[in-house]
């Protein structure tokens, strides 16, 4: 049985997705302490909602299923697919344990060179943008059985964990959009917070669909 059979028979359902303009998005993460059962389930439960979204995601933060907790899904690479000869060592030491759910991440070096590639968010729907990221980091983070990684990461990668580091730490790639992609954009955005708004104390809500629309 593959991890991610195992994933979806066990976990109990999909967590509801926060949208922006919920406070919960805007908050600093607490670190994990322990991996405890609950925060395994929690992990376990943000891989099946990352990969049964209407819009399959290949990041997900625990703040954006209402967890204000360092925590973070990556689902970059195809387990089934190989990777190509040029992938960077955190794409070959990674990628075949995707699905993966990693502990307190944090990138402790940014590469000089940067580029700008379109990003969209699952909290953030419908709405993508250009964001000009440093092309390469190097990862330090525990994965779910204790062991620490400290690694560079490439590609599609490095951009993911960054993306989902700012979650940790309050920040969509929206705030990171140049001024005029993000002038053209800010009206979906502010629609997206008055739903937000609307909606605010139901976030606690388990199973139902992915608020994508
Ligand atoms: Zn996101």
């Amino acid at each position: 049985m593959s991890l991610l059979e195992y994933i979806k028979g066990r976990a109990r359902g999909r967590l509801r997705l926060l949208v922006c303009g919920h406070p919960t998005l805007r908050r600093r993460a607490e670190p994990v302490a322990a991996v405890t059962p609950e925060i395994r389930e929690l992990a376990e439960r943000m891989i099946r909602t990352m990969l049964e979204n209407d819009v399959v995601g290949v990041g997900l933060a625990a703040p954006q299923v209402g967890r204000s907790l360092r925590l973070i899904v990556l689902g970059t690479h195809d387990p089934e697919r190989p990777l190509s000869p040029t992938a960077s060592p955190g794409e070959m030491l990674l990628g075949p344990r995707m699905p993966l759910a990693l502990v307190n991440p944090e990138v402790v070096w940014f590469s000089p060179e940067t580029e700008a590639v379109s990003e969209g968010c699952l909290s953030v729907p419908e709405v993508a943008g250009p964001v000009e990221r440093p092309k390469r980091v190097i990862l330090r983070a525990a994965t779910l059985d204790g062991e620490t990684l400290q690694v560079e990461c490439g590609g599609l990668l490095a951009r993911c964990i960054q993306h989902e580091i700012d979650h940790l730490d309050g920040i969509l790639f929206i705030d990171r959009l140049r001024d005029e992609d993000r002038a053209r954009v800010a009206p979906q955005i502010s629609l997206l917070e008055r739903r937000a708004a609307r909606h605010a104390g139901a976030v606690s809500a388990e199973g139902g669909p992915g608020s994508g629309a």
